[in-house]
């Protein structure tokens, strides 16, 4: 059977995506981005305004051309290595909502048409996440003393979501934590007042430390509210993985929501890990923690690929092989489409550590890097990774 991948290149090419074509993004920091996934395009999205930008600037008319023309665009390189992974990629999932006939116009006329939003409200965050950088916490940022601090686009982004969102039927936004931030429910609000939130479907990435209970009557009159809430961990290593965040607390937060939420039929809860080197030994558990809130089918798993020393695949090949066995027994025990999706993210796993082992000199380098990190969040943090990763030690190249 084809993957979702093959069928995409047989179809269009190898390289086309409709987000250029129909989406603006942008990142915490304010590059334009051409989705979520994307690397920034090298501009910054106060040029003049996000619009402006999105449909006149020379680099989005060349990435177009090179999408159209099955050229390779370097800003999508996420989706061309998951593609060869494991036949899936952020491209592949997006593409599936369109229909042929809209896609084909874009192909005959090149027509660029703004559908969807993706916009990051600045970098405020509570937590600092070990695959995280400056450029998406500032908790990270203060922690590091580095120079971006504190970015804010409240303003800014409100401003551009009034002028531009008319007709838009996706709205996304992440963070920094978007829960954090004060244009996060004027958002809301203007497109509940506008008559607009019956036609958007909103997506929220939250880091799932805050109760939004008292928004949910604004969030159910959304056409479908999608709130993804990441959880990295579902033991104490949380607290290592996602600090200063604290699973005991998060706990209690998850069951308040997914209870108050059973009310309102346009709200739709959901759960995303992102694996790194230090919680690969987590993606079972953390599908059997949602087990006990009634969530397992909404489980959505990612892997990091920056920074590099964060990778999944540095892993020592033992912590795979357990982990599989693990997903075996999960799914034998009750199978069920998403246990298999954990076991096709192990594929995708297995496929990075090959990667990585390929070349020993520069995985040693990475070890290193990673080492020197720990040893900043020790400092830092007064915590030791031997204390929450079982496997730590056993990371070396020898
Ligand atoms: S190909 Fe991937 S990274 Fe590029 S715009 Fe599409 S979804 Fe985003």
């Amino acid at each position: 059977m084809s993957t979702p991948s093959e069928n995409l290149i047989k179809t269009y090419n190898k390289s086309f995506c409709i987000k250029p074509f129909t989406e603006i993004s942008n990142s915490a920091i304010g590059e334009r981005m051409l989705c979520c996934q994307s690397e920034p395009v090298g501009m910054k999205i106060k040029n003049p305004d996000i619009a402006e930008d999105f449909f006149n600037n020379p680099a989005m008319h060349e990435i177009r051309r090179k999408m159209l023309a099955g050229e390779e665009v370097k800003q999508c390189w996420q989706c061309k290595e998951s593609e060869m992974a494991s036949g899936k990629s952020h491209r592949t999932f997006i593409m599936q909502d369109f229909e042929k006939e809209e896609v084909d116009e874009i192909f005959e006329t090149g027509k660029v048409e703004l559908k969807s939003i993706d916009i990051r409200f600045g970098t405020k965050c509570n937590l600092a996440c070990v695959m995280c950088g400056p450029g998406s916490s500032s908790l990270i940022a203060k922690e590091e003393d580095d120079e971006i601090g504190l970015i804010d686009l409240n303003d800014f982004s409100l401003d551009q979501i009034k002028k531009y969102s008319e007709g838009i039927v996706l709205f996304k936004t992440t963070g920094g934590e978007p829960m954090l931030m004060s244009a996060y429910k004027k958002t809301l609000e203007f497109f509940v007042e506008k008559d607009f939130a019956k036609n958007i479907e909103f997506t929220t990435i939250t880091n799932g430390t805050i109760d939004y209970s008292d928004l949910m009557p604004l969030m159910n009159e959304f056409k479908l509210f999608k709130i993804s809430h990441s959880i990295d961990a579902a033991d104490e290593s949380y607290n290592y993985v996602r600090w200063p965040g604290k699973m005991s607390r998060i706990k209690r937060i998850h069951k308040r929501i997914v209870e108050n939420a059973k009310q309102y039929k346009n709200i739709k809860l959901e759960w995303g890990a992102t694996i790194h080197v230090l919680n690969v030994n987590q993606v079972v558990k953390i599908s059997k923690y949602l087990q006990t809130l009634g969530m397992h089918n909404a489980y959505n798993i990612d892997m990091v690929q920056i920074p590099n020393y964060m990778q999944p695949g540095l892993v020592p090949k033992q912590v795979l092989d357990e982990l599989e066995v693990e997903a075996l027994q999960w799914q034998d025990w009750q199978p069920g489409l998403y246990r298999q999706e954990i076991l096709d993210f192990i594929e995708t796993l297995k496929y990075n550590y090959t990667k990585i082992n390929k070349d020993p000199n520069n995985k040693k380098v990475l070890l290193d890097e990673l080492e020197v990190k720990t040893i900043f969040w020790k400092a830092k943090r007064n915590l030791d990774v031997r204390d929450y990763v079982p496997y730590y030690k056993a990371l070396k190249t020898k």
